[in-house]
C-alpha cells in the first residue's frame, strides 16, 4: 500500500468494499459464522495478510491470525485486531475497519523492510457479533482459552448444530479453545474501530482515544395499577398503570441526561391487554442504563428505582424489577491511552478521549492483557449495524497513520 495516508486510506475501503462481498445474502451484507461467505471472507484475509508479508494461521474458532516479526524473532507482540463477522444488513466497516487498518501498516513495515522492537500481529476474529449462535465474543474467547463448552449444545436457525457447524468448516470443535494463546506472549492489544455513534462526527474529529468501554444493566420492570371503564371511572379515583409507568420512563431520561459518561434508554415498553377504552392495569417495560464508570451507572441506578417507588407510592400502583443483565466497565490501559493521544496528536490533530458505549473484543482481551482501542469517525450520522454505515477514505488513512506512530511510540511495551 501507499505511503500518501489518503491513498491508503483509499486502498483500505476498497478492501471493505470487496470484502463485504461475501456476503450471505446477494441482497445485503450479512456475513456469519462458518458460513460460505464468511470463510471466503477468511481466505481472502489471510491472503491479504501473507502479501503484507506476515506468516498466517487459523485458530481452533476459524479466527485468522497473521505475525510480522520484530528484530528479534519470537518476540512479544502487539496484538492488533477486530472481527469479521457481521449483524444481519450491517455495515460494511464494523469490526472489518480494525483488521485493514493494522493491515495496511504492516504492509508499509514490509515494504519498506522496517522491523520493530516487538511483532505485530494482526487478528481478523471469527465471531464478535455472535448472529449465528447468539453468542458473543466466541472468537476471542476462544483465542484465550476461555471458550464456554456450553454453547456447542446451541443450533442456529436453520437447525444446524454447533459442532456440525465446526465439522463442515473443517474445523474440530473439541479443538476451539486447544492451544490458547498465552497472554505473557502479548505485549498489547489494541483494537480500532468505528466508533458506532455520532461524537466524533458532531465535534468534526477524525480520530478518538477510547477511556473505557461501558459497562452496563438491563432491568425488566413491572407496574401494576388497577384496570376499570376508560368511561366510567372518574380522574382522581384512577389506578393508571401506563401512566405511572409513562412518568418513570421520564424519571429515566431526566436522571440519565443529569449526569455526563451516562446513558439512560426505555426501548421496550408495553401493556397488559391494552385496548382503546380500558385504563391500562398493568404496564412493563425496560430500563438500560450504561456508563464507562460503574459508580456513575449504579448511583443512577440507585437514585432511578428510588423514583420508580416514589411515583408508584403517589399514584397507588405496585412496582417491582428484576435485573435481566450485568456487565462492568472496562477500563483501557492508562499508559496504552497515553501512547494512542501521542500518535494522534504527532498527526497534528487534537486528541479527544471518550468512552465506548458498545462493546468489543477489546473487553475480552482486556481480562488478561493491557488494550486501548483507536476510535474512528463514522459518518451518515453515525450510524452503525445498518448498511448505511460509513467512514471516509481520508479519515481511513489517518487511523492507519496514527497506528503507525503508535506502533513505533516509546510508550508501547516493547519485547
Ligand atoms: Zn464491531
Amino acid at each position: 500500500m501507499p505511503a500518501d495516508p489518503a491513498e491508503t486510506g483509499r486502498d483500505i475501503l476498497a478492501r471493505a468494499d470487496a470484502l463485504a462481498r461475501h456476503s450471505d445474502s446477494p441482497d445485503h451484507y450479512t456475513r456469519t459464522w462458518l458460513s460460505p461467505a464468511h470463510r471466503a471472507a477468511a481466505a481472502q484475509l489471510a491472503a491479504w495478510m501473507r502479501e503484507a508479508g506476515m506468516s498466517v494461521r487459523t485458530d481452533g474458532a476459524g479466527s485468522v491470525i497473521g505475525r510480522y516479526e520484530g528484530a528479534t524473532p519470537g518476540a512479544k507482540a502487539i496484538v492488533t485486531g477486530s472481527h469479521f463477522d457481521s449483524v444481519r444488513n450491517g455495515g460494511r466497516y464494523d469490526g472489518v475497519l480494525g483488521i485493514l487498518v493494522p493491515l495496511a501498516c504492516v504492509a508499509g513495515l514490509s515494504r519498506r523492510g522496517e522491523r520493530l522492537a516487538h511483532a505485530v500481529e494482526v487478528v481478523a476474529f471469527a465471531d464478535e457479533e455472535g448472529a449465528r449462535f447468539q453468542t458473543s465474543f466466541l472468537a476471542s474467547r476462544a483465542f484465550l482459552g476461555r471458550f464456554d463448552p456450553a454453547l456447542r449444545e446451541r443450533r442456529d436457525a436453520g437447525g444446524v448444530g454447533f459442532d456440525e457447524a465446526m465439522r463442515e468448516a473443517g474445523l474440530d470443535p473439541e479443538a476451539i479453545a486447544a492451544n490458547p494463546r498465552d497472554p505473557a506472549t502479548i505485549a498489547a492489544y489494541v483494537e480500532v474501530h468505528i466508533e458506532q455513534g455520532p461524537v466524533l462526527l458532531d465535534e468534526g474529529l477524525a480520530l478518538g482515544v477510547v477511556t473505557a468501554i461501558a459497562g452496563g444493566t438491563r432491568h425488566r420492570v413491572r407496574v401494576a395499577g388497577a384496570a376499570g371503564h376508560a368511561g366510567t371511572v372518574p380522574m382522581a379515583m384512577r389506578r393508571d398503570a401506563l401512566a405511572a409507568a409513562a412518568e418513570m420512563v421520564s424519571a429515566v431520561e431526566t436522571r440519565a441526561k443529569a449526569a455526563a459518561n451516562l446513558v439512560g434508554t426505555v426501548g421496550l415498553l408495553e401493556v397488559k391487554d391494552g385496548t382503546g377504552n380500558v385504563i391500562p392495569g398493568e404496564a412493563s417495560f425496560t430500563v438500560d442504563l450504561r456508563s464507562g464508570e460503574d459508580a456513575v451507572r449504579e448511583a443512577a441506578e440507585r437514585d432511578v428505582f428510588a423514583a420508580f417507588d416514589a411515583i408508584a407510592r403517589r399514584r397507588g400502583v405496585a412496582v417491582e424489577s428484576r435485573r435481566t443483565h450485568a456487565v462492568r466497565a472496562t477500563a483501557c490501559s492508562p499508559r496504552l491511552q497515553e501512547a494512542l493521544a501521542a500518535a494522534v496528536a504527532s498527526l497534528g490533530l487534537p486528541v479527544r478521549r471518550l468512552p465506548s458505549g458498545a462493546g468489543h473484543d477489546a473487553m475480552v482481551l482486556a481480562e488478561a492483557v493491557e488494550a486501548a482501542m483507536l476510535f474512528v469517525r463514522c459518518g451518515a450520522g453515525g450510524v452503525s449495524h445498518h448498511p448505511a454505515e460509513t467512514v471516509s477514505a481520508g479519515d481511513a488513512g489517518l487511523a492507519a497513520a496514527a497506528l503507525g506512530a503508535f506502533l513505533r511510540s516509546p510508550g508501547v511495551p516493547a519485547a
